[in-house]
């Protein structure tokens, strides 16, 4: 009573659950249904992550400059989010802008200086191009006046490498991500009307 030998039977490893199997096809890969369906999916995430580190080797340093400034202005925007525009003092509900004191053209290596970078309406970012001695006057009641002459002070200049640029722009995603979690903690423990985020100094 032995089995037909014209049955190809033969022990293969599951791609997907790393369990030995009988195999009744020759190349199969996988011994469930449910472990093909993680197979397909675990080989489109390796195709996406494939992609994206291709992707990010042709990515000119203009791009993961734009992608570290979006990132590293969206954490200012958080960072202030309880507070009026630097310049204004207004706390008008229009579009609001992390804004330099030292412009990124005049000032490259403060381009990502935290003290450097404030909430800013667009009214005073775009139309009064950074309105900047309003900003400065309000900069020293909020950073002192050491350090606002420390920012017009001399500085070494900053290359900004890719490298230093995807750094910054991790090290931004994350700690906006972190406030945002604080948020969502103090919302939930306080009323919406409660006060906002508490400042710390950089
Ligand atoms: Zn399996
Ligand atoms: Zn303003």
């Amino acid at each position: 009573m032995l089995l037909a030998s014209n049955t190809k039977k033969q022990m293969a490893t599951c791609k997907a659950c790393g369990k030995d199997f009988i195999s009744f096809r020759p190349l199969a890969q996988v011994c469930s249904i449910s472990c093909a369906k993680k197979h397909v999916a675990s080989q489109k995430k390796e195709e996406k992550q494939k992609f994206k580190a291709r992707k990010e080797k042709v990515k000119p340093r203009s791009k993961w400059m734009q992608e570290a400034q979006s990132e590293f202005n969206r954490y200012i925007r958080l960072r202030d989010r309880g507070l009026p525009c630097i310049s204004c003092d207004r706390d008008n509900k229009s579009k609001q802008n992390a804004g330099h004191f030292l412009s990124t053209g005049a000032r490259p290596e403060l381009r990502f200086d935290e003290r450097n970078v404030h909430k800013q309406c667009e009214h005073c970012n775009s139309y009064l191009s950074g309105n900047q001695a309003a900003y400065r006057i309000r900069l020293i009641k909020r950073i002192g006046l050491e350090l606002v002459e420390w920012l017009e002070g001399p500085h070494e200049p900053n290359k900004h490498t890719i490298d230093d640029l995807r750094q910054i722009k991790e090290t931004y995603r994350a700690k906006a991500k972190e406030l945002e979690n604080q948020w969502d903690q103090t919302t939930k423990s306080a009323p919406p009307s409660g006060p906002g985020l508490t400042q710390e100094p950089d």
